[in-house]
């Protein structure tokens, strides 16, 4: 069958390379001139590639893992140590590790956080533990509970201090989602430490070996297209036309540079596009949906990524770093933790900016001056006085929607991949799927929405290879 998806980030691309496996054929329209999203990079005139955000992928990605190793290139991430690392504020320029020992799970992270006493003091350690143990011990279903709750709440109830949150949660909030514990749901703070600390390699984190769009994008278009699909970039969808009945008769794709619209039919149809680009395309009969209106409950949350390029090494650390600045979140030398940055001499310093709410109208020049200041006590001998690091170039990249923002009581507007419009279907990382916000959830997002069709629509024709490596898919998928 012809499938028509539109829009090419991760959970588009998963879908396409899962169709395919079930022997259908997908058409991806995409709006950039770019595949990847959220994941989307770009070179620059000098030849240096700039993203739109910091990726690290972890051992707790089964979907990502399994989709690299179908696609050949698993070799392509960079597995770090098993360690997690935290500027010190009161400190600066110096940095607290947890660091996880060979041991099964979840022993690996407890000693990890016990033999931590830069963060935590003991008394602290017995509250989190005490605190945290419910989530562990009563399993997922008791966390999808707290989703009423704002992280911050929710140690509160379990008779966790301030202190603890300030020093090790308002950096893992910001990481998880750009915003801080007292907005982020706590469903998706506990989801994340339950898979970090239940899987061994969890928490384990890797860096691709390049630039998302070339070295994970392009490997999914080539497998994608050798197999009969087809990706048109430059080809925004301006309306999704319907039928009386309200099934979708057409994607109107929108003619650029002085070209005529044009109107692509398919058998079924895909909305991969972010929540916010669907909800403003909606068609007027699917309005009074109850389905469509729960997406009103779902909106993107801004964030900002900056790349900066100096003029010599300002740290040796192969690692993601957590900054603890309330300007910053994560930031890492991808000189140092990127194969196809690497630079001997001088660093590449890419860090998020977030939460971003108050930043991303400003213009560049504002965002990189209070970076810069803030890099001032993230190195502190690096920008002292005499002879400071060079800044020789930068890019920012602001995404004013970005992953759904994940508050409170949002877990019921996320919808299912199968809508209530019989030859349409929705994927994307906001979709219902235990991955949050992420492109393990993107991925899974995608793979749902592939085996929902395939299931709905088994071919004749598909190979019982084919069938098996989706069946395969969708096991690990919901593992
Ligand atoms: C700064 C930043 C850092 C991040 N860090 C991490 C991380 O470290 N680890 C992690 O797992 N995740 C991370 N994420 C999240 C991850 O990138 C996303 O969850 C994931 O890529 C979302 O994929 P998606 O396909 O669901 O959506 P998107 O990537 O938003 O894809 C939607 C696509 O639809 C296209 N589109 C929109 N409108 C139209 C239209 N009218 N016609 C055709 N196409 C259209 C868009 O151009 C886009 O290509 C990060 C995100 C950001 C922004």
């Amino acid at each position: 069958m012809r499938v028509a998806i539109a829009g090419a980030g991760l959970a588009g691309l998963s879908c396409a390379k899962y169709l395919t496996d079930a022997g259908h054929t997908p058409i991806v329209l995409e709006s950039r001139d770019t595949l990847g999203g959220l994941v989307a990079a770009w070179k620059d005139a000098d030849g240096d590639w700039y993203e739109t955000g910091l990726h690290v992928f972890f051992g707790a990605y089964p979907n990502m893992l399994q989709l690299l190793k179908e696609l050949g290139i698993e070799d392509r991430l960079q597995w770090k140590q098993h360690t997690m690392i935290f500027n010190q504020p009161e400190k600066p320029g110096t940095y607290s590790r947890f660091d996880f020992p060979d041991l099964p799970a979840p022993l690996n992270g407890i000693v990890a956080i016990l033999r931590n006493n830069d963060m935590l003091t003991w008394s602290e350690k017995i509250q989190l533990a005490k605190g945290l143990l419910p989530a562990m011990i009563r399993g997922q279903q008791y966390v999808e509970k707290t989703d009423k709750y704002t992280f911050s709440e929710w140690l509160k109830h379990q008779g966790v201090s301030d202190e603890v949150q300030q020093d090790i949660f308002i950096a893992a909030s910001k990481s998880l989602n750009f915003i801080n514990p007292d907005e982020i749901s706590a469903v998706v703070l506990l989801t994340a430490l339950r898979a970090f600390l239940q899987e061994k390699n969890g928490s384990k984190m890797a860096f691709l070996d390049g630039s998302p769009t070339e070295r994970l994008c392009s490997p999914l278009e080539d497998y994608i297209t050798a197999r009969g699909g087809e990706i048109r970039l430059k080809a925004p969808l301006k309306e999704i036309l319907t039928d009386a009945d309200g099934t979708v008769s057409g994607f109107l794709i929108r003619g650029l540079d002085g070209a005529e619209d044009e109107v692509l039919t398919a058998d079924l149809y895909i909305s991969a596009m972010s929540v916010d680009c669907l909800k403003v395309m909606l068609p007027p009969a699917w309005k009074h949906m109850e389905y469509f209106q729960k997406l009103e409950g779902l909106e993107g949350v801004p964030v900002i990524n900056l790349q900066l390029w100096f003029d010599r090494k300002l740290t040796d650390i192969d690692q993601l770093l957590f900054s603890r600045s309330s300007l910053l979140s994560v930031y890492a030398d991808m000189s140092n933790t990127c194969r196809g940055y690497a630079d001997p001499n001088r660093s590449m310093l890419e860090l998020v900016l977030a939460p971003a709410q108050d930043w991303i109208s400003k213009s560049e020049t504002e965002i990189l001056q209070v970076t810069l200041a803030e890099l001032q006590k993230l190195f502190p001998t690096h920008f002292g006085e005499d002879n400071p690091a060079k800044l020789l170039k930068y890019h920012v990249v602001k995404t004013p929607r970005s992953v759904y923002k994940a508050t409170p009581g949002c877990q019921q507007w996320r919808p299912d991949q199968k809508t209530p419009i019989a030859n349409f279907y929705l994927a994307g990382s906001y979709t219902m799927q235990r991955f949050l916000g992420s492109m393990e959830g993107a991925v899974l997002s995608g793979k749902l929405t592939a085996q929902a069709i395939a299931v709905a629509y088994p071919l004749a024709n598909a190979s019982s290879l084919q069938m098996q490596t989706l069946q395969s898919a969708t096991n690990a998928a919901t593992a």
